[in-house]
Parts: C-alpha cells; structure tokens; sequence
C-alpha cells in the first residue's frame, strides 16, 4: 500500500528468513516469481518448472536462485519503464483478475498470491481465445503453477458480473476501457485493450452464473 520512488542500489536478502514462512505463504510468494517467467523470461520458468521440488523443499541454493532472478527481473522492468513509459505495467499480469477475487472473497480469505495465481491462469485463458497462447501452453502454465503449490482456478461459485464490475475498477481503466496484461506468448506479455469478447468469456467459463 506504500509506494516507494527512489531505487535501490543494493538488495539484500536473507534465504534463512523464509524458513520461517508456513507453506502457504511461501507458495504466495511463489506466484510473484513465476510471474516473471510469464512475462519476460522464458529460460527462466524453464529453469523453474525443473527446480520446483527443490524450491519447495527450499533448499537454499535454489531460493537465491529464485530471488536472484526476480530482483534482476524487477530492476530491468523498472529501469526499463525510465525509458519506455508502461513497462512496469507489465508486472500486473494476473493482478487485474486477481484483485477481483481478492476483493470478492474478502481480503484475507485467499492470499494476494493465490488470487493472483488463478488470474494468470485466467489471463493465460483470455490470451488463449484470442490465438495467442494454444491449449499446450495453458496446460504448461497450469502444470508450473498447480507445483508451486497454487490454485489454478478461483471459486467456481462467485458471481460473473461482480467480478467483471471489480475488474472494471481496476487502476489500468483509462478513459473508461478496461486495459488488461496478457500474454502474446509465454515469456511475452503487453498491455492491450484489444481483448474483444474474450475477457467475459473467459468469466463465462471460470464461473457458473
Ligand atoms: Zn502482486
């Protein structure tokens, strides 16, 4: 809820401090690193998908690993949006959708990287019906996500239009269209208004009524 506008020079962290996380906070915490995959760094959730009972297990080498890649993943987003204004946009992937479910559940329910789990599994569908991602891929992403402990899915039993009018309040509507991140490929996300019909189909399926 802070925002922070000076960068840092240095990060320092200390793996040991993450044994004392229960499991499902580390899984959340999870769901921000895979992230990064998803959305610039292929390599990256390869070297993931085949090092996630290790990561679970947290076996310390592979957790400096984890946040060696996400910081260097964060700063040149960031430094990059210096230069090319919206790029740090990109680190929203899921958040649109996730924010919804936060919202609805109530906070506390699901946590912030749970309900952002299941959005970039939703953002993978929406990205899906528009050709961007085939059905393998979502597999893919589901596979990686479901390993890491998080849900793939949100509750069947919320309520379409309250989630879609969340959606709508998100801080990415600009002049009243709803923009979403979505990935044109794995390793590949933008930014685009250019979603058509299959944002609400994607709520069609995720939830009954
Ligand atoms: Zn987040």
């Amino acid at each position: 809820m802070i925002g922070a506008f000076h960068q840092p020079t240095r990060v320092l962290a200390d793996v040991g401090v993450l044994d004392s996380l229960p499991n499902r906070e580390f899984a959340a915490g999870m769901a921000e690193v895979i992230k990064y995959g998803l959305i610039r760094d292929c390599p990256f959730l390869d070297w993931l998908d085949a090092n996630m009972a290790a990561i679970n297990a947290r076996d310390a080498d592979a957790l400096i690993e984890v946040i060696r890649r996400s910081c260097a993943n964060k700063a040149e987003v960031v430094a990059a949006d210096e230069r090319e204004a919206g790029q740090r946009a990109l680190l929203n992937l899921g958040h649109t959708y996730g924010h919804a479910l936060e919202a609805e559940l109530g906070y506390g329910k699901w946590l912030h990287g749970e309900a952002v789990a299941a959005g970039m599994c939703m953002a993978a569908d929406t990205a899906r019906r528009l050709g961007w991602l085939d059905e393998g891929q979502c597999e893919h992403i589901e596979r990686i996500i479901a390993a890491a402990q998080l849900p793939t899915a949100p509750p069947r039993e919320l309520e379409r239009a309250r989630i879609r009018a969340l959606m709508a309040r998100d801080k990415k509507v600009t002049a009243g269209t709803l923009r979403l991140v979505l990935m044109r490929d794995i390793g590949h996300a933008v930014v685009t208004r250019d979603y058509g019909d299959a944002l609400d189909e994607t709520l069609k399926r995720y939830f009954e009524n």
